[in-house]
């Protein structure tokens, strides 16, 4: 056992580039996101605050933090660190311990830094005992440019501290530091991964779904859940999740013979709606996943159309992004799997045969006109169809 020496994890920031009031924020929200995960996991441990990086010490529960920075966002890497007092015997052993599951001829490099050089004051001869120990003692082998293991070894303090490399964290600024926002999510690939590269921006957020008696069986709720319990690990603090039955709306629409419009109003109607719970929860804009010219409501026509329906920003993430490069996301994140299993939102006896692709402002209106009493409607929507969901609540699976 390594009973003199302390373990602890280096948790270093991305977006370095932030300065004063900015990155004072960046690193209390970080610290805070970090803190809500850890006391929603029941585990007991500390994050502390050095300024350039953050700390996180636990006497019991240190390894099971790598699975909570797995959903934090804002740092660019984080080590497990190991000090000990520089006797030769407690650094030889820390490697010993630390390394020693390895198989033989694991490769390794050595980075040395003597800030003080109370014991050593030649960093060549540190190199030298290292590279012995590692090729000798462990059976490694030392490869400079394509190394499994990289051992960094600083002396300051009377201290050795050691690390072994870096682990990659998700790089972006944490969720919370540009309030929040709502997603249109729908049982496709594409809008979790809109959702997930907003929070990334530092945006906390939400879901909303829209269905149908047609359409709202167990297999949609259970996706549409799913995925949103999925995004939702990476948001800061919990968010929520809103199941609207849209039927009185869709009925409406229904009515007007008309078909081709049908689905372009349909979308400018989830945004009128989608504005409303806004105001209501105070979120500042909005996030689809339209890519550009995917099917018709894609169209830069309809996507105009689409904006002029409300005040309010819609923000669509992934409007440059290829097919495959979403769906590399979307595997990262695991929500590629729950997307293409069952249940399919939308219902298909309301897609006309052929959707307007370039739907005319005049057109939108007269139709419109028609709609009598819509906004009463959607109020009534919002206070008798519309179920919130509290996601900190739901269980993950
Ligand atoms: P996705 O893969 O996200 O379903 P898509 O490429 O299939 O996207 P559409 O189905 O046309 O494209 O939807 C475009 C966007 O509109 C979706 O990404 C989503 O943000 C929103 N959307 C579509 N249908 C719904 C719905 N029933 N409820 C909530 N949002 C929806
Ligand atoms: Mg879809």
């Amino acid at each position: 056992m390594e009973s003199k020496s302390k373990r602890y994890i280096v948790v270093r920031f991305s977006e370095l580039s932030l300065k004063g009031g900015n990155k004072k924020e960046f690193i209390l929200t970080l610290i805070r996101n970090i803190n809500e995960k850890i006391k929603a996991e029941n585990i007991d441990a500390k994050v502390l605050n050095k300024r350039d990086k953050l700390e996180i010490i636990s006497e019991k529960n240190i390894d099971k933090i790598p699975s909570v920075l797995k959903y934090i966002v804002g740092i660019s890497s984080y080590s497990f660190f190991y000090e000990t007092s520089i006797t030769k015997k407690n650094i030889e052993e820390v490697l010993n311990n630390q390394l020693l599951h390895y198989p033989k001829d694991t490769t390794f490099r050595i980075s040395v830094k003597l800030i003080d050089k109370e014991l050593y004051d030649d960093k060549e001869k540190v190199v030298e005992w290292l590279a012995w120990f590692g090729t000798n003692k462990l059976g490694f082998k030392i490869n400079l440019k394509r190394y499994k293991i990289d051992i960094n070894i600083r002396f300051e303090n009377g201290k050795a501290i050691i690390h072994f490399g870096k682990k990659d964290g998700i790089i972006g600024l944490p969720s919370g530091v540009n309030g929040k926002a709502l997603a249109l999510l729908s049982g496709g690939i594409d809008s979790p991964v809109a959702a997930y590269k907003t929070i990334s921006r530092g945006v906390n957020t939400s879901f909303i779904t829209f269905l149908t008696s047609k359409t709202s069986n167990k297999d949609v709720l259970d996706k549409i859940k799913n995925l949103a319990l999925q995004v939702n690990k990476y948001n800061g603090i919990p968010q929520k999740l809103f199941f609207v039955n849209f039927e009185r709306v869709q009925i409406e629409i229904l009515k007007l013979n008309d078909e081709s419009y049908r689905i372009i109003l349909l979308r400018r109607y989830f945004m009128k709606f989608a504005e409303l719970v806004s105001k209501k929860y105070g979120y500042k804009f909005l996030i689809t996943g339209d890519s550009l010219g995917q099917v018709a409501s894609q169209t830069p026509e309809s996507m105009t159309q689409i904006n002029n329906a409300i005040k309010k920003l819609i923000i669509r993430p992934l409007v440059s992004l290829s097919k495959n490069e979403i769906i590399k996301i979307a595997e990262e994140i695991k929500t590629y799997n729950i997307s293409i299993g069952p249940g399919d939102d939308m219902c298909s006896s309301f897609t006309p045969k052929n959707p307007i692709i370039f739907p005319k402002k005049g057109k939108i209106k007269e139709l419109e006109n028609m709609l009598i009493n819509m906004e009463d409607i959607l109020y009534k929507v919002l206070d008798e169809e519309t179920r919130v969901i509290d996601l900190g609540e739901l269980k993950n699976d």
